[in-house]
């Protein structure tokens, strides 16, 4: 499904801006929905990705939970309408103020990260004579092949429960009595495409199930977090990442007990192909060795290549002149605010509108107001 963009009703609009695609976004929610219904999988939303009220409010109505990583969004979640009881918070680092938050609003699992937070969760509810249901975030030590940055089931990194105490933090979980323990879960990382990694997470989950069963757990849910990736190469040729085949992994490899549930935490996967971050070039200036587009957008409005290397297609929407090369940047005062290097766009001039692509997930949400640029305002493909 390729995104068709109405160029004339952006000549009208300042740049830069994000443009979302929600033909595509009904139609990736869609499948997510079908897909996950042919295996009884529960699917949350990973609001961190993309918070944009119209996107959550979509997300909602296509029945999704909700994962959330701070107070914050678990606000959001409520504000626009999401179940209670279908909002999960994760996170190495709640504060009393958003543990307080989350039970007031009867949430429907912490995701725990650490035996000193289970202990403060359970006196957090102990004062207000409440049990909080709660999964244990382990770390499984599974190699994610993904970018070092957003890798988070290694030993080294700071997420989850290591393997090491995993039977120390359950012993633990049976002498605290304002907490109940229902469920296990993880989350490697992100923009995971190699499918070998979540079945080496799955023989991982099986391994580590039996630990708790030897302590006569019972858990109903079975949590294997988000990070399925999509395709930054071809935006258009794959629009929709592949979740039969996701989904048939989970399907296959994990060993389930009676009545337990698989559920997951999508984030990048839902949202990232439907938006584009769009912005105008101001200037084509010419070096010795190479030429510049120098566009207005910039590493305050998209800052992943910035920050983790990332990769975006860049095109150039008004021109259908042959291509020529150019290192695409920003006006931020950074070096590191450049979208590309040596990329190879339609013959670019003064006033052309660049499309970034695939800027769904992590784009407007870790947007910033670094040299007091203005936020990118959002449109939609529906008004
Ligand atoms: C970020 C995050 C996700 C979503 O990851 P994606 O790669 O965007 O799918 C899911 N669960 C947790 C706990 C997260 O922190």
């Amino acid at each position: 499904m390729a995104t068709q963009f109405p160029i004339e009703r952006f000549a009208n609009l300042d740049t830069p801006f994000y443009y979302y695609d929600l033909q595509l976004l009904h139609t990736t929610l869609d499948t997510i929905v079908s897909e996950a219904s042919r295996h009884d999988f529960v699917v949350h939303y990973a609001v961190k990705a993309n918070a944009n009220s119209r996107i959550l409010t979509e997300v909602r109505n296509a029945g999704l939970g909700i994962d959330c990583v701070s107070g914050n969004e678990v606000r959001a979640a409520l504000e626009h309408g999401f179940d209670s009881k279908k909002i999960v918070y994760a996170g190495v680092g709640k504060s009393d103020r958003e543990i307080n938050l989350a039970l007031d609003a009867d949430i429907e699992c912490f995701n725990v990260e650490s035996i000193p937070e289970m202990e403060v969760i359970n006196h957090l509810a102990g004062l207000k004579g409440k049990v909080a249901n709660i999964a244990l975030r382990i770390n499984p030590n599974v190699d994610a092949h993904t970018h070092q940055y957003i890798t988070t089931g290694m030993e080294e990194n700071k997420f989850g429960i290591g393997l090491w105490e995993v039977d120390t933090a359950a012993l633990k979980a049976k002498e605290l009595s304002n907490i109940n323990l229902i469920g296990l879960h993880f989350h490697i990382g992100s923009q995971i495409t190699d499918m070998a990694a979540f079945q080496a997470l799955c023989t991982r989950i099986n391994e580590i199930q039996r630990r708790f069963e030897e302590q006569h757990y019972r858990l109903s849910i079975i949590n294997v977090g988000g990070g399925l990736g999509i395709d930054y190469e071809h935006p258009d040729e794959v629009s929709i990442p592949d979740f039969p085949a996701y989904f048939a992994v989970f399907a296959k490899h994990l060993e389930l007990r009676n009545g337990q549930k698989v559920h997951f935490e999508l984030g990048r996967s839902v949202v990232a192909q439907c938006g584009s971050l769009i912005s105008r070039v101001l200037y084509v200036k010419k070096g010795q060795k190479k030429q510049f587009a120098i566009i207005d957008a910039g590493m305050n409005d998209l800052i992943r290549p910035a920050l983790y290397h990332a990769y975006h297609k860049i095109e150039n929407i008004s021109s259908k002149l042959p291509t020529e090369k150019y290192d695409v940047v920003g006006p931020v005062c950074e070096s590191s605010d450049c979208f590309g290097k040596e990329i190879s766009i339609a013959s670019a001039k003064r006033g052309d509108l660049i499309a970034l692509r695939s800027a769904g997930a992590y784009g407007e949400i870790m947007a910033s107001r670094y040299n007091l640029r203005p936020f990118a305002p959002a449109y939609f493909s529906e008004q």
